[in-house]
């Protein structure tokens, strides 16, 4: 083992990294917020307000009544009883949340919860997932979580065990187009324009790389989108992944279209191919070799405690020189902890990159450092044993894997060869959108002209 170490993550977020941590902390809130607010907190609702006395589900109707009295003295048909159970998921609620409000046991609940593979969907649930329950004797019959028009799970209970099937239609594609030009918010300007939360939400984090959306963005500045819409028997029911996207910020405009490569990886590049978040170094350090993975459960070799190692360990001689992972600023840099010499360089609002154990720091806090340029050297400071150094990289202030988290996204550049797929595949889609924003643009100049058109069109007035 060639690194030792010891990290205090925590310590060094919480203290040293007030305001960007603040930042990148709003913009999760802030989303998180708003799309709280699409689904208000009193949805929840029983909709059938008490369970129903089984004896009023099946009411015994003398029929002998019926016969003799007249229609219009007949009692009323008994109302439609609904003998299901509706719950909406609202925020907090768990699957045995719900079910014990139900009134159903913990045993049942355990059983439900593990008859099978595909029962392992109930374990989460969304906002706005809809579960009904057929209660009987105080057992569940059938439950069904309904996630969307696409995709449900029912449970039916067969004797004294349950089965679950995990229901997922295929809905028809269709792309859908809209644009819009910001006057107040981001947000609004795309209510205004059509598109919910969500999917303003993953317009954002396209261009996350190169615009800053809680700092950077202005009135004035424009999008336009084309995504999946999905439609089952010809109605629409959600939609998916965004195909294209234009972002106009301070009279820059960036482009991006989204393209899945032949080993069959998903991201967003350039119209020229180039992608979009490539700007990260896949390892900041020359010539070294990882010595340690992340992992949430390593031994600490110093402590011998299990504890997280939220980075990647890059064993190297001391001295060899440590660069800027993408363009960015240094938010830190100082010795902390167990970390000793470090540096953290924010890359736009969601992501930041800690370079630990440093030797020597040849940068200042505040510094602008352009991808690639040398930071400093590998070192052993702080508690490590050998020369190493601790990478880790944040997205919204948390760690991720630099190397497995698909948001991240460090898409290797195309190659020659993938380069013609790609032109071949996106130029179709980029098409499809200029045509889909010039029929809106006819669109809306028709209505112009009609409505000027209006007085002299009507010669009587
Ligand atoms: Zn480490």
């Amino acid at each position: 083992m060639l690194e030792k170490e010891v990290h205090n993550a925590g310590n060094v977020w919480r203290h040293h990294f007030p305001r960007h941590h603040l930042v990148a902390a709003c913009g999760i809130s802030l989303a998180l917020t708003l799309l709280l607010s699409v689904l208000p907190d009193s949805v929840v609702a029983y909709r059938t307000p008490e369970l129903v006395p089984e004896e009023l589900i099946q009411p015994a109707l003398p029929a002998a009544i019926e016969t003799t009295a007249t229609p219009e003295a007949a009692p009323p048909p008994p109302a439609q009883l609904d003998p299901w159970l509706h719950l909406t998921v609202r925020k907090g609620d768990t699957l045995s949340s719900l079910l014990q409000k139900a009134g159903l046991s913990l045993d049942d609940i355990h059983l439900i919860a593990n008859s099978g593979q595909d029962a392992k969907q109930l374990t989460s649930l969304d906002l706005g997932d809809q579960l009904d329950l057929l209660i009987k004797d105080g057992k569940v019959e059938q439950l069904k979580l309904t996630r969307s028009k696409l995709e449900s799970v029912a449970v039916v209970r067969n004797g004294d065990a349950y089965q679950a099937e995990h229901l997922v239609r295929a809905p028809e594609i269709r792309h859908g187009y809209a644009s819009g030009v910001i006057d107040s918010s981001l947000f609004v300007a795309g209510q205004k324009a059509g598109l919910n939360d969500r999917m303003t939400l993953k317009l954002a984090d396209i261009f996350a790389y190169d615009i800053d959306f809680l700092l950077d963005i202005q009135p004035g500045d424009s999008f336009a989108v084309m995504y999946e819409e999905y439609y089952l028997d010809g109605e629409r029911v959600g939609e998916g992944n965004i195909l294209a996207a234009e972002f106009t910020n301070q009279g820059k405009t960036y482009r991006a279209v989204q393209y899945k490569s032949s080993d069959g990886t998903t991201a967003f590049y350039s119209p020229e191919g180039e992608v979009l978040r490539k700007q990260f170094l896949r390892t900041p350090v020359d010539f070294a070799k990882i010595t340690s993975y992340f992992s949430l459960s390593r031994k600490h070799p110093i402590l011998h405690k299990i504890r997280a190692h939220k980075g990647i360990d890059y064993g190297a001689p001391r001295g060899t020189p440590i660069r800027a992972a993408g363009d960015g600023k240094v938010v830190f840099a100082g010795i902390k902890n167990g970390y000793g010499n470090v540096v953290m360089i924010q890359h736009g609002a969601a992501y930041t990159t800690l370079y630990g154990h440093m030797d020597k720091i040849s940068v200042k806090n505040g510094a602008k450092v352009g991808q690639g340029q040398m930071i400093g050297t590998v070192g052993s400071t702080g508690l490590a044993t050998g020369p190493h150094l601790h990478y880790e990289f944040h997205v919204n202030g948390s760690a991720v894997n630099p190397l497995a988290n698909k948001n991240v996204a460090i898409a290797e550049p195309l190659s020659k060869a993938e380069k013609a797929r790609f032109s071949n595949s996106t130029n179709a889609l980029l098409g499809e959108m200029k045509q889909l924003a010039s029929a809106k643009q006819q669109k809306a100049q028709q209505l112009a002209m009609n409505t000027n058109e209006e007085p002299r069109a009507n010669p009587i007035q």
